[in-house]
This record gives C-alpha cells, structure tokens and sequence, in this order.
C-alpha cells in the first residue's frame, strides 16, 4: 500500500495552531492529521485516520481474543433509560440534550450502560445465557467545561466501551480480571509507559475499579506511587485515614488573640510567632492553623448549597478530589456576593465558631481527616483581626463530619500502611469497573437462576479512550521537530523519499517501492516532482514514520540512506539490497515490541 504526497490530501503547516497548548496537539495538527471544526470536535484527515484504526485494530484484537462480542449502538439516544438511572439528571451541563421534531427529548450518548442493560434484557433471560461480554467501539459524546489537547479531552470522541453480564459474584470476578488483562496487552503494545491506579468511580456508581494511567506531564489526572508497598491511586481515590484521638487534658482553655493583617496563613503563623509565641520553644508553622474553605456546590438539579471545608493551613484543597467528593454535584466558587449574603462570615478570619449546620451561618462545615479529635488550633475568631488559639476539637467545637478533599503531599503515609507516597502527572487511558448490580437492579434485568428463581445480573464496565490514546501516544513521542510514532500505530512503515530533479533518482524509487508493498509494507511515498528536499526532509521529520528511505544523491554512487526518526540514526545501503534492509528494520522491530 502507498500514499503518494503528490496527490495526498495533505497539508503540512510550519506555523502552530495559535489554540494548541500541548506540543502533540500543535504536531497532530501541523503534521496534517487532525483538525479542528469546533471547540473540542475534530476532523480526521488521512495520516490520521490512519493512526486512529490501527489503534482500533489493536484493541478489536485483543476485545475478541477474551470472547467479547462487537456490537454498535446508536449515539442518538431516548432519554428514558437514562432518567430510569438518574443520569439524565447526574451528567448535568456535561449532557448533550436535544429534541427531535415532535419535541421528544433526546440525547447524545455520554456513556451507553443503560443501553446495553436494557439491550441484554429484552434478548436474554436464564444464566445459562450468561457470562456475556459485549463490546462497541463508538462515537460518545460529553460537553465538557474544559475541552484540552485537541483530540485528548473531546466533546466528541471514540471510546472502546465494553460490558460484562454475570449471575454471580465470582463471575463478575473473572470477567473483570480478563479485561484486566486485556487492557494490560492492549496498552503494552500501544507502546507507552502507564500505571494501574485505583480509581474512584465517580458519576458511574459501583465498587472496584481502576484506571490506566499514561505517565505524562501533561496529564490532568495526579496519581500517587508507593515504592516500598506498590499502592497506586488516582489522587481522587485517596481515602486519607482518620487521625486517631489524641489527649486534650493539659490544652488550655481557648482564648482569642488580637491577630491585626494577618488575613493569609504566612501572616498569621509570622504574627503568633511574634506576639504569641508557644510556651514549650517549638514554632508556630501552618500546620497548626485550621484553614476554612468556602465553595458552593451546584446540585444536578440546578440548586446551590455552600459548604465549609476545615484542613490545615498548610494543605490546600484538591480541586479534583473535592469534585469526586461532592458528585454529582458540580463545585463553583464562593464569591462576594455570597459573603454579602452571610454576615456571620468574616472574610479571613472565618472560625468553626459560626461554621455548621447548628451556628451563625449555617453552613455544613466537613472536615479533613487528619483534624483529630483533641488536637488543638489557631483558627479565625470570627471577628476582623481576630484569631483564637488553643482551640479544641470536640471539646471547643465539632464539624458536620468529614470530606476527602485536602490534597495529597509528597511523603504522606501510604493508605495501606506500606511507607509514604509520591506524586506523579498522568493521562486516563483506560477505566475498569466492577459496576455490580446497580444497573440491573434499577433497569430490571434479571435471569433465572438454576432453581428457577429470578436473579438480577452482575455487571463491569470497560472503557479505552481510542482517540484519546492517539493524542496521549503524540504527547509522548514528539521531539523538537515533529512526532514520532511507535511502529505499532503509525500511519505507513516506511517513508520514501525522492529528493532532486534527476529522473532515475524517481525511477529507482518507484522500484523500490514496488519492493516494499511487495513485502505487503505500507508507504508513504514522496513523490512531488518540484518540491526542495529540504521541504521534504522537514515533512518526513514531521509526520514522525519510524523508517525514512531517502533515494537521492547516493544513487549515483549505488547508495540510498535508511533513518531512523527516533534516533536521527543513517546509514547507506546498497540500492540492491534496499527492499530486505528495510523490511528487516521493520519486521525486526515489530515482532521486538
Ligand atoms: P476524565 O476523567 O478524563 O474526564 P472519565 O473518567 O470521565 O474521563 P470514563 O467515563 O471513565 O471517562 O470513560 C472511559 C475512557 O474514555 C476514559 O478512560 C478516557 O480514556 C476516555 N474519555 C473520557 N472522556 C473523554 C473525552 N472527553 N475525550 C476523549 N476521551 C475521553
Ligand atoms: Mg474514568
């Protein structure tokens, strides 16, 4: 097979796309693959489209090779099913709804697990129908609030989603331990360095469950790594372990200290230090403050609630792991005029005095669980310039109960007790679930059981973002001038190129050519007649084939150069031998993967 340049629908561009941040999106689309026709919707060209179905075959491959069966749900869905579910309302603004032309409200599918229940149901109905696995790779679409890197984060996007259909437990088990390892050889032979991480379940319900992370700066996802133990979460899976109580008996009673201009947690630890200094020599730091966050939440059903998170001052508030905390409620800020409309709330000295459900404001106030019951803090007085010291919890004031939300910092302990964590940025490829029985119990699937008995099915839940994994794959494999594709997903093989105006130079590469498809090698070959090879080197760099072929100059002397695009490597081959030197690098690599 061979794409010819001359008559490619290809245009390469030496400028970035001014609305590309990350460096794979920039190349995607400079190299001609992808381009953009709205926010967050992508057309694919080509060399694309190319890089896109091989890794949709690598994925098929590896779907059947577990005895998963292909099927294709519409992306035009009724809204019924997923009303049944509660999602309809749960995916708020994220949900592309529409109307048809009797005022029929629709949707665009985000997610199809209602889909496939209500599919099996209708079709199946004893366990001896079961276990089931089915799988589609399909276009879904999500209005996300931020769409990023292109086709990384879409608003429409191919996702593989899979589902397993079981009568038991153990069922459940083994099928979701065969996607596993499913997903660990489709990912392996993707060919980029990921992570398993335990995951939260977020808006899909259910109890295990894990992603596969691409390890990249790039990411949005933080994961946490323990060498010694081999723990590995998602930081919105991070259960922080309550503190165990700790003796109040020798904290003196609390007592509110004039604290002027101390409105950040720097200023007041430098002020306390100053004019409050602790009795026993040690200094006062952030972490002895108690820090009271305000965020309003949005509810699915459009209604606002603020909420009061206490932590230490020295710990922000994790953005991600307050979102998963609070879903499917969606996080907004706390703003002026919401102080404004809560007077028991002094901006920067804000105490547990008036937080909670039961005091001045109202508020539902959560705390981190690292707040032990009895340890004691600096925190806001609720009055301007007035802190209070010494203040107890449990003795002096108690909250509404506790929220996962403070972040994670490196050398915090481990979950499981094995040593202290460290921190890392990845991409979500891939998301495991053992959804259990919340579907089917809601949509009413149910078989008959081996006594005749109604049993309501077990399922999982498995996804691959496919277009995602196009641009996480760029992310990784760019260098300073283009990408640079691993053998297993890149658009051709090889890359030919005729540089010059001499016609044997364009006669001994149509040869060479015929060589390669010959050997079934798939080729891009460039073959403008008037274009400079400086053009056409720069090309080859940037679309990122692992194997270039350049037949030029050297010809004259017998000679065409193989690079290697990864290495910048070259070497000279005798025209003779081109075609076998070639396929070997090829084969030789592939089968090495
Ligand atoms: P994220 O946290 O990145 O928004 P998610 O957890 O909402 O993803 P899932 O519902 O688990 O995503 O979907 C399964 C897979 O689909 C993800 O692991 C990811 O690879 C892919 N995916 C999800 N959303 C998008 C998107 N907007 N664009 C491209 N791929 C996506
Ligand atoms: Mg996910």
């Amino acid at each position: 097979m061979a794409l010819r340049m001359s008559t490619l629908f290809l245009r390469t561009l030496r400028e970035d796309p001014s609305d590309a941040e990350l460096p794979g999106h920039r190349l995607l689309v400079r190299a001609g693959y992808v381009r953009r026709a709205a926010p967050g919707i992508f057309t694919w060209l080509p060399l694309g489209l190319r890089v896109l179905r091989n890794v949709e075959a690598i994925v098929r491959e590896e779907m059947d090779a577990i005895g998963d069966q292909e099927v294709s749900f519409p992306a035009l869905l009724p809204k019924e099913p997923y009303e049944a579910t509660g999602r309809y309302e749960e995916y708020g603004p994220n949900l592309f709804r529409l109307q048809d032309r009797k005022g029929v409200d629709m949707l665009l599918g985000p997610t199809h697990e209602e889909m496939f229940t209500l599919t099996v149901k209708d079709m199946f109905s004893s366990y001896k129908d079961l276990p089931l696995g089915l799988y589609q790779v399909q276009t879904k679409y999500r209005d996300e609030a931020r769409p990023r890197g292109g086709v990384l984060r879409g608003r429409e996007f191919i996702m593989k989603d899979a589902y397993s259909f079981d009568s038991s437990d153990e069922g459940l088990e083994a099928a979701y331990q065969a996607h596993r390892a499913a997903y660990i050889k489709i990912f392996d032979r993707l060919g980029f360095e990921y992570v398993i991480v335990h995951a939260s379940s977020g808006a899909m319900g259910g109890s295990s469950s894990e992603e596969f992370l691409a390890v990249s700066q790039h990411g949005e996802d933080t994961f946490v790594r323990c060498e010694a133990s081999g723990y590995a979460a998602n930081v919105e899976a991070v259960v922080v372990a309550q503190a165990p109580e700790v003796d109040a008996s020798q904290t003196p009673a609390a007592h509110a200290e004039p604290t002027p201009e101390t409105p950040t947690i720097e200023t007041l630890v430098a002020a306390a230090n100053v004019n409050h200094p602790r009795s026993d020599g040690r200094e006062w730091t952030g972490a002895d403050t108690l820090k009271n966050v305000l965020v309003m939440l949005r509810h699915p059903d459009g209604t606002r609630e603020p909420l009061a998170i206490g932590l230490p001052g020295d710990r922000a508030v994790d953005a991600k792991r307050l979102e998963s905390a609070v879903a499917p409620a969606e996080v907004e800020p706390f703003e002026g005029k919401e102080f404004a409309e809560n007077p028991a709330l002094v901006k920067g000295y804000i105490g547990p005095g008036v937080l909670g459900e039961e005091n001045a404001s109202g508020i539902r106030y959560l705390l981190d669980p690292s707040i032990a019951v009895g340890s004691a803090w600096i925190t806001g007085a609720d009055a301007p310039g007035m802190h209070v010291f010494d203040l107890v919890h449990g003795r002096d004031f108690t909250a509404d109960g506790t929220i996962q939300a403070g972040e994670i910092q490196e050398g915090d302990p481990s979950p499981d007790g094995g040593g202290v964590l460290t921190l890392a940025r990845g991409i979500e490829m891939g998301h495991i679930f053992q959804l259990g029985r919340k579907y089917a119990e809601v949509l009413g699937l149910k078989v008959l059981d081996e006594n005749g008995k109604l049993a309501t099915v077990t399922m999982g839940s498995y996804g691959v973002g496919v277009t995602r994994a196009v641009a996480a794959i760029a992310e990784d494999n760019v260098d300073g001038i283009g990408l640079c594709w691993p053998r297993a997903i890149a658009p051709a093989d090889v890359h030919l190129v005729a540089t010059g105006k001499d016609p044997a130079v364009f006669e001994a590469a149509e040869e060479v050519l015929a060589g390669l498809e010959a050997a079934g090698l798939e080729v891009i070959y460039d073959d403008r007649p008037k274009v400079s090879p400086g053009v056409k080197f720069k090309d080859s760099e940037l679309l990122g084939v692992p194997t270039i072929l350049v037949v030029g100059r050297g010809l004259a002397d017998g000679v065409m150069e193989v690079k290697d695009r990864r290495t910048g490597e070259r070497r000279n081959v005798a025209v003779a031998d081109a075609v076998t030197e070639v396929v070997n690098e090829v084969r030789g690599s592939s089968s090495a993967q």
